[in-house]
């Protein structure tokens, strides 16, 4: 599986269109809380490392399983739509949609890592699916802690924040230019008699 890392790294695709609908009125604490919501959305699947010590296994007894499902991400959706109605009576639907894809994603960059693939359409099909093609190699917990595998993992994802991150500032840039040129259109159009 990618680390926390790669599936970090949405947060620079997901976080502004949420920003764009609600963010003008939150506070700075506000903010903060949503940016630590959006990462816990992104990770949530993964917390099904603790169900091995709840029922007294092994830490990663249960990982990759169940919770990795796409059926689970609107569910998680209308979770998120819940607690944003709770927490700030606004934004039900954009926090909606965010966290079904958070969810969603993080499954997605599972199913594109080097390994066994992830239940994908649990509870319709117990089969696995994953790459090919991969875009992770994956952290191995079983190597122990210093091996060269964990730099090339690190390599490997900070090259796809990277991606990330170039893709999100290009949408963002694109998106302003676009609006300040309706603006100016909207502009003209008032002045023309
Ligand atoms: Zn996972």
């Amino acid at each position: 599986m990618p680390s926390p890392i790669a599936h970090c790294s949405l947060v620079f695709g997901l976080l502004p269109p949420i920003e764009r609908r609600i963010q003008p009125s939150l506070s700075n604490s506000q903010r903060r809380a949503l940016i630590a919501a959006l990462i816990g959305a992104l990770l949530a699947p993964d917390l099904d490392i603790l169900f091995g010590p709840l029922t007294g296994a092994p830490l990663m007894t249960y990982h990759n399983g169940p919770t990795h499902s796409l059926i689970l991400a609107p569910l998680f959706g209308l979770l998120c739509a819940g607690l944003a109605w709770g927490g700030l009576r606004r934004g039900m639907a954009v926090c909606g949609v965010v966290g079904t894809l958070a969810y969603a994603g993080h499954v997605l960059l599972d199913a594109v890592c080097w390994g066994r693939g992830v239940l994908m359409f649990w509870p319709l099909s117990e089969s696995r699916f994953g790459g090919p093609p991969y875009l992770f190699m994956g952290v191995r917990h079983s190597k122990g802690l210093f091996v060269v595998d964990h730099l090339l993992t690190l390599l490997n994802e900070l090259a796809f924040v990277t991606a990330i991150w170039l893709a999100a500032w290009g949408l963002q840039r694109w998106q302003r230019r676009r609006e300040s040129m309706d603006r100016q259109i909207e502009q003209a159009a008032d002045i023309t008699p």
